[in-house]
């Protein structure tokens, strides 16, 4: 199986999201590394990332040792893409200051949304994401956590619903080594792969690897989808309680090709809070011949 967890809350300190993943069952964990909603945060502080580290390295998933596999997810005000100046700087500012979070913190992935056109088009807005993508390496020279470019349900003017939209990107960058790929199982399927059949799952695979090369893939977000194939709509729903449905699920975590690679839920949490505990369970229940 993938390692599963969840997208954990570092509320209190990023150390914190160790005692919760641990608490609801996670192999594996996806991070806020600063509060998601602002543009700027203050550093982290060494007390925080040493809390953090020895958390990670004391906690083991009920299915893999420690230190548990984490990884980041960057803000979700930056667009790479904007033809706005100072949305633009915005953005590169705030992703070197998130990668270098991540550094700090020894979190080797952070996963970030291409980004959204906004009306100046496709062709003008993947190549703005490739030069941001340039500045933010320059500026971060030597960065050990790797950008890990999301695939998008492809809403309003959003960029990489289609997988070449990232092959474009990795093919103009002068550091494609420093990127990988992030698969959303919501956002592939609204975008129109249809992951409830075999053929539409290796069809999404195909386009990971035709865009990005073999073993691009090294993470993925599993959430249902509260809308139907191709809806171009990004809306979470539970594992088994949306438009994907259980068989596509049970495909996914027990193919052996990311046997080790993080398998994140981002799905609604209830009024209960309990929303990942209840997915953990139904995931781990999944079984192979199903699939
Ligand atoms: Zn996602
Ligand atoms: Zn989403």
């Amino acid at each position: 199986m993938g390692h599963l967890g969840a997208h954990v809350s570092a509320a209190g300190g990023v150390a914190k999201a160790c005692e919760r993943g641990a608490a609801i069952g996670c192999d594996a964990l996806q991070v806020f590394v600063k509060n998601a909603n602002v543009w700027r945060a203050k550093p982290l502080a060494a007390d925080a990332v040493a809390a953090f580290m020895a958390a990670r390295d004391a906690t083991p998933g009920p299915s893999v040792p420690a230190p548990l596999a984490v990884i980041a997810h960057a803000s979700y005000l930056i667009n790479l893409a904007s033809p706005v100046a100072e949305t633009a700087d915005r953005s590169r500012d705030a992703l070197v200051d998130e990668l270098q979070r991540c550094d700090q913190l020894g979190i080797d992935g952070l996963v970030v949304h291409p980004g959204a056109h906004v009306g100046q088009g496709v062709d003008a807005g993947l190549d703005a994401i490739a030069r941001a993508l340039d500045e933010v390496f320059e500026r971060h020279p030597g960065g050990r956590a790797r950008l890990l470019l999301e695939n998008t349900a492809g809403q309003g003017t959003v960029l990489g619903a289609e997988l070449q939209h990232h092959g474009r990107i990795v093919r103009s960058v002068a550091a494609p080594d420093r990127l990988g790929l992030c698969l959303d199982t919501c956002h592939a399927f609204a975008a129109g792969f249809d992951l409830r059949s075999a053929d539409g799952y290796e069809h999404l695979l195909a386009a990971a690897d035709a865009a990005f090369g073999s073993a691009a893939v090294v993470a993925w977000h599993l959430n249902d989808s509260r809308h139907p194939l191709d809806s171009r709509k990004d809306r979470h729903a539970s594992i088994g309680a949306g438009e994907i449905g259980l068989e596509a699920f049970a495909r996914l975590v027990h193919d052996a090709r990311f046997e080790h690679v993080p398998m994140i839920l981002e799905t609604p949490l209830g009024d209960d809070g309990q929303g990942h505990a209840r997915d953990l369970i139904t995931l781990r229940g999944l079984d192979a011949r199903a699939a």
